[in-house]
């Protein structure tokens, strides 16, 4: 099912608008993630696209036929969101199979029917055995599994999922995202997903659409968004936090008056820009006296294999941030205080706002 969301505007009463004019095509059988930070109009546009918010203009198709007018029975679609409520009186197969065994008598499938659905779809989300437990005796993550095989059973056109494991810690959340990606390349259903998490995002989507103040600000695979970034705003969201005045003359780059050493040179012609570049581009040079963008280590702290240090740059009010392999010894010694120089190996230049 391809799905065509054309010049979307939703303003809710006396509020500014939430979806600002987005289009977008979601190809038929993709995992599609809607990035954005709260309140960026992510969930709006999810229940745009399933009926349950009708948009103030714009339209909706799948497969190319107008379904702006249909409700969410009709668009069929399968829903899963991050506090799904699973019916807690009921057990777990009898809550697979509440999708089907409500359907108006003409469709509803025979008991038996439902039943031997409902056992295969716990089977597809691993969760053999646990069919006549209640949802009080389930984990989190078990829980979200349970509302995925329930959204699957009536065989969705679409599968729209909410922060499906927005409620769940880490280590659970990974699990469930590499069993996803399974799950949806071997069921084959146009997915949609919302997220505010980036590595969630890129780790799991065929194409990521990321959203800013209702807008869509760039769609694509998560190494185009990533690697070639449309516009300031991405390239932040997608993990920069170091952002650095510059003015560029005759291919070289100057802060405050001093050269930052980059790799490759600099492509842009003479002006103003705003430097970009992700921490883990920021590269320590070995000599801490010789050329290179000048400042004091602030804070040195061990992240899971990596070293984060915040080096405040005088001129600039947050500290650059450098996230370094802990390879070697070199790291051992960061230590807050000291005088760093950093050449900056990847970045992006925008126009200066
Ligand atoms: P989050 O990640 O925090 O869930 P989001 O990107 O999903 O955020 P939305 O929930 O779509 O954002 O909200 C977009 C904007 O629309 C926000 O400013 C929000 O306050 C507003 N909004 C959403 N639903 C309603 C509503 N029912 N009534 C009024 N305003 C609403």
């Amino acid at each position: 099912m391809e799905i065509q969301v054309h010049d979307i505007r939703k303003t809710f009463d006396g509020t500014a608008a939430a979806l600002d004019g987005i289009s977008l095509t979601i190809r038929s059988g993709e995992l599609l993630a809607l990035l954005g930070p709260s309140g960026s109009g992510k969930t709006t546009l999810l229940r745009v696209i399933a009926g349950l918010e009708f948009p103030t203009g714009g339209s909706v198709l799948f497969d190319g036929d107008d379904a702006s007018h249909r409700t969410v029975q009709e668009r069929n679609v399968g829903f899963v969101f991050q506090h799904y409520a699973l019916f807690r009186h009921m057990t777990v197969l009898d809550n697979v199979g509440f999708g089907l065994a409500a359907r108006p008598r003409a469709n509803r499938p025979a008991k038996a029917e439902i039943r031997r659905r409902a056992e295969e779809l716990l089977a597809l989300v691993q969760l053999q055995g646990l069919e006549h437990r209640s949802p009080a005796q389930l984990s989190g993550g078990q829980r979200q599994r349970v509302a995925l095989a329930r959204a699957l059973a009536i065989e969705p056109t679409v599968l729209l999922l909410d922060e499906p494991f927005g409620a769940l810690d880490a280590k659970v959340r990974k699990d469930l995202r590499r069993w996803l990606r399974q799950l949806h390349d071997r069921t084959g259903h146009t997915t949609v997903f919302v997220t505010h998490d980036q590595e969630e995002a890129l780790e799991l989507s065929d194409r990521v659409a990321i959203i800013n103040q209702g807008r869509l600000e760039q769609i694509g695979t998560p190494s185009e968004a990533y690697l070639r970034p449309e516009s300031a705003f991405v390239f932040d969201f997608l993990g920069s936090t170091n952002v650095l005045p510059v003015e560029v003359r005759d291919g070289r780059a100057f802060f405050a008056g001093c050269p930052v050493p980059v790799a490759d040179g600099i492509e842009a012609g003479d002006g103003h820009y705003t430097l970009q570049a992700r921490p883990c581009d920021m590269m320590l040079a070995v000599d801490r006296q010789g050329p290179g963008l000048g400042g004091i280590a602030e804070m040195v702290r061990v992240s899971l294999g990596r070293v984060r240090v915040d080096m405040k740059v005088g001129g600039l009010a947050r500290p650059i941030e450098l996230e370094l392999p802990m390879k070697g010894e070199g790291w051992r010694e960061l230590q807050p205080g000291q005088s760093l120089r950093v050449r900056i190996d990847r970045y992006h230049l925008f126009a200066a706002p």
